[in-house]
Parts: C-alpha cells; sequence; structure tokens
C-alpha cells in the first residue's frame, strides 16, 4: 500500500506503528465517511460486514487484538472432546473480501470529541462513527485470591474461548479417576446464561465414558438455574445421575490456590479442578473511554441505533451493553446488535432517519454428545418504555433434548459463523 493512500485511510495523526498494522491493506477508494470499528467478535465482526455490505462507499477498518476469531459457542464441546479447536477458530479473510481492513491492533484509548481511537502500536485512527464491541472483561476482585490462582496455572475461567479452553480441556483429562470437577458461576448477568449449565452437562457426559468415578460439582451464585432450568435438569437426572451435582446460592468469594479450594460464603469446597467463572463487567476499553454508564459494569444504548447514552458517534454492541429486560448476553444477540448498528450508521451517514427494528435471540445448548435444548425470542421496540421488550407470546423453549435440536445447534453455529465472518 501506497504512503499517501495509507495516510488517507488513518488520518493524519496515524504514527509509524499503526503503518505497520495497516501494511497489506487493499489502497483505499476515495469513501464518503470511515467506520472505525474495535473488537472482530460476533458483534464487531458482523457489523463490519453489513456496513460494507449496506454501503460499499463507506471506509471500514476493524481493529482486533487477536489473530483470528475464536468462537465461545460450541467451546463446550471441545471441553468434552466431541469438537477440536479447529472447529471453532477462524480468520478474518472473509472479512477482507468485503473490503474490510482488518488491522491486528489493541486499541487503547477513545477521543469521543476529537473522534479517534489511539492504538498500542502507536498513532490515532480517526473516525466519522466509532462502533465498540469489546466482549467482557472480568472484576476478579470480587473472588479473593483469583488472580494470583489463575497465575499460577490453579483456577481458570475459559469463558473466552482460546488457550484457557485448551488448558481446561487438558486439566480434565489428567484428573484422576474419582476426582472433583468444581463449576463456579456468577450471579447473573453474565454472558451466556445457559452456557455454565451446558458446560457442566459436558464434563458429565466426558467423565460418564471416559472417568466414571468423578463427579461434577456445579456451585451457582444464582438461587436456581437461570435458563432451561426444567430441560437442564431433566437431562442430568437421566443422564448423569451419581455423576453431576448442583447448588444454588452458592457464591464463590475466595481462591485458597495451595488447598485447591473455593471459598464459598458458609464453607470451602475441595476439588481436584477449579473452573471459576468471576463475575463479569464490559470489556476494558469500554471502561478507559467512559462508556460505561450503569454498575460500574455496563454501557448503556439507545436501541434503535445501538449509540452509547455516554459519547455520542459511539455504538456498543454484544456482551458490554446494560441488557435489555429479558435480554440474554449471547452471540446471538450480539449479531442482531450489529445489524441495528450497521444499519443505522448507514441510514445516518446518508443522511437518513435510521427506523426502530425487531430482533431475535436463538441458544441452543448440548446436553450431551448428540442431544440439545433451545431458548428463543423475539424483542421489539417500544416506544412507551423507549427500550427493546421481549414480544409476548413470541419464542419459548424445545419440548425436550433430541438428536434433531443438536442437528440444529451445529447449523445455527455454522450459520451465525457464515454471517458473522463469511
Ligand atoms: C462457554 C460459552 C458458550 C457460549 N455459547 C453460546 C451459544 O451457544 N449461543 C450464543 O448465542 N452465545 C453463546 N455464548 C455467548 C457469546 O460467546 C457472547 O455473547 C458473544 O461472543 C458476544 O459477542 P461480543 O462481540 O460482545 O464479544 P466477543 O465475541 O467476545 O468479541 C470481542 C472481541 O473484541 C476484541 N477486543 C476486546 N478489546 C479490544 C481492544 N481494546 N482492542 C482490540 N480488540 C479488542 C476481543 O479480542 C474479541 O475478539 C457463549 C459464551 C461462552 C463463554
Amino acid at each position: 500500500m501506497k504512503r499517501r493512500d495509507f495516510l488517507k485511510l488513518a488520518g493524519a495523526t496515524a504514527g509509524a506503528g499503526s503503518l505497520a498494522g495497516l501494511a497489506g491493506c487493499a489502497s483505499v477508494a476515495p469513501s464518503k465517511a470511515r467506520v472505525v470499528v474495535i473488537g472482530g467478535g460476533f458483534g464487531g465482526a458482523t457489523a463490519a460486514k453489513y456496513i460494507r455490505l449496506w454501503d460499499p462507499s463507506l471506509d471500514v477498518v476493524l481493529i482486533e487484538r487477536e489473530s483470528g476469531f475464536t468462537s465461545c459457542p460450541i467451546s463446550n464441546l471441545v471441553l468434552a472432546g466431541y469438537a477440536g479447536m479447529q472447529d471453532i477458530s477462524q480468520g478474518y479473510d472473509g472479512l477482507r473480501r468485503h473490503g474490510v481492513q482488518v488491522v491486528r491492533d489493541e486499541a487503547l484509548a477513545i477521543d469521543a470529541a476529537r473522534k479517534t481511537v489511539r492504538l498500542a502500536s502507536g498513532g490515532d485512527i480517526s473516525y466519522e462513527r466509532l462502533i465498540v464491541s469489546p466482549g467482557i472483561d472480568f472484576n476478579f476482585g470480587e473472588v479473593q485470591g483469583y488472580e494470583a490462582a489463575m497465575n499460577a496455572g490453579r483456577v481458570l475461567h475459559a469463558w473466552k474461548a482460546g488457550p484457557q479452553t485448551l488448558a481446561l480441556r487438558t486439566q480434565l483429562e489428567q484428573m484422576r479417576d474419582g476426582g472433583v470437577y468444581v463449576l463456579s458461576i456468577p450471579l447473573a448477568p453474565y454472558r451466556c446464561p445457559p452456557g455454565p449449565y451446558e458446560r457442566a452437562s459436558m464434563v458429565a457426559a466426558y467423565f460418564k465414558q471416559a472417568k466414571p468415578r468423578a463427579k461434577v460439582l456445579v456451585l451457582d451464585a444464582n438461587p436456581d438455574v437461570t435458563s432451561k432450568g426444567g430441560l437442564f435438569k431433566a437431562a442430568w437426572k437421566d443422564l448423569y445421575p451419581g455423576i453431576l451435582e448442583y447448588r444454588g446460592n452458592a457464591k464463590a468469594v475466595g481462591i485458597d490456590a495451595a488447598n485447591m479450594t473455593v471459598k464459598l460464603e458458609v464453607e470451602d469446597v475441595k476439588g481436584d479442578v477449579l473452573n471459576v467463572v468471576p463475575p463479569h463487567r464490559a470489556g476494558d476499553i469500554a471502561q478507559k473511554a467512559g462508556l460505561i454508564t450503569t454498575n460500574n459494569r455496563w454501557c448503556d444504548v439507545d436501541w434503535r441505533t445501538m449509540e452509547s447514552k455516554a459519547a455520542p458517534g459511539v455504538h456498543v454492541l454484544g456482551d458490554a451493553t446494560l441488557s435489555a429486560p429479558a435480554m440474554p448476553k449471547s452471540a446471538s444477540m450480539a449479531n442482531n446488535h450489529a445489524k441495528i448498528a450497521a444499519a443505522a450508521i448507514v441510514e445516518i451517514l446518508n443522511g437518513r432517519t435510521p427506523a426502530p427494528v425487531q430482533i431475535l435471540n436463538t441458544c441452543y445448548s448440548f446436553v450431551s454428545e448428540k442431544e440439545a435444548i433451545r431458548v428463543s425470542s423475539v424483542h421489539a421496540w417500544d416506544d412507551k418504555d423507549r427500550t427493546l421488550k421481549a414480544v409476548a407470546g413470541s419464542g419459548g423453549v424445545s419440548s425436550a433434548r433430541s438428536n434433531a435440536e443438536g442437528t440444529y445447534a451445529w447449523s445455527w453455529a455454522r450459520t451465525i459463523w457464515a454471517d458473522s465472518l463469511a
């Protein structure tokens, strides 16, 4: 790429570091405006692609710190050995084919007044509209001793798919038959309400096959299973009696790494593998940029455009948002948020007014190698309460677990990966 093209792309304030990051991008045609997207997960990748599809005259620059995309959906199957890391990993060439300029870098700061993003490699990128979809980070401090125990390899969360997914699989493989795997779930809201219960089911399925004397102990800070409760409990009773034990109102407050113990408010629980998922908040960049509006954790948005209530011109997507009523933090939702934002940004940058839209959530969970269960809902704009609300009578849950739902679950995953990235 010629330097003058780069300067056109990155703005006059860009430094040498970002030049390296952007090298290899296709040369840039004159454009109406530039949209910068932070985060190439379900929200950011989908938004980048759809803006280019709906208005190819807009420049889209995606800033992602990782070299490729790793999917949390299906990652629980990797723990059981029913899928591999190759099934949940892919690159960003699909987005490049849509003309998205993918920059491997970390966004360090946002100046919403100057409309620039500071990159870790040096320099700033200017934008007309900014999308921030950084996913979650953790409030490690709420579980005493967590970070030290994690750094010592004594506890994992594996709640961002990637190296910790593989590390947890290895720990499960190395655990003695007769050992105890402890899964600790934080108070809602957390990403993927049914995700922990799917994980418990997958580990139980693996133990049933490979270590029949081993146990899964679920310590849930919530009073009861937060999603598809009846279906999960029926599966556990039928498939994993004597293997999987569930305890509600069991909030982890500390880790004693030396004794491999999770400290609850009233007792200590020992395990051989400690998989403690700490409480979440919006990703670090949202915090640094002052986009967090609520409980020091989440970013409130206008659900017609996904525009931040804290910073005009900045749209926040996915898990980082303060969820609308009855809206889960899911890949399905992040993908839908992205389409709201993409449509709104295209309208705004073309001088038109965005219209509110209706969106759909579907979330499958495996309960055994082949069988899955599903929950779905439709969310529509409510003009009186100025938010998205679940449409009465829409959605619901599967009538029972089945192999057919398992087939649909794999189809859902392949479809959303393609919709977001290909
Ligand atoms: C075990 C598990 C199972 C799940 N299963 C399902 C499921 O079956 N169905 C479903 O719908 N959902 C599922 N989910 C939830 C789903 O993964 C999340 O809701 C979804 O990933 C949210 O998308 P996002 O864009 O908000 O964040 P993410 O997908 O996490 O993407 C954030 C991206 O931003 C990047 N990033 C962050 N900060 C920066 C920065 N400063 N600079 C550059 N890049 C940055 C990160 O590297 C990451 O790539 C599951 C989650 C888990 C943990």
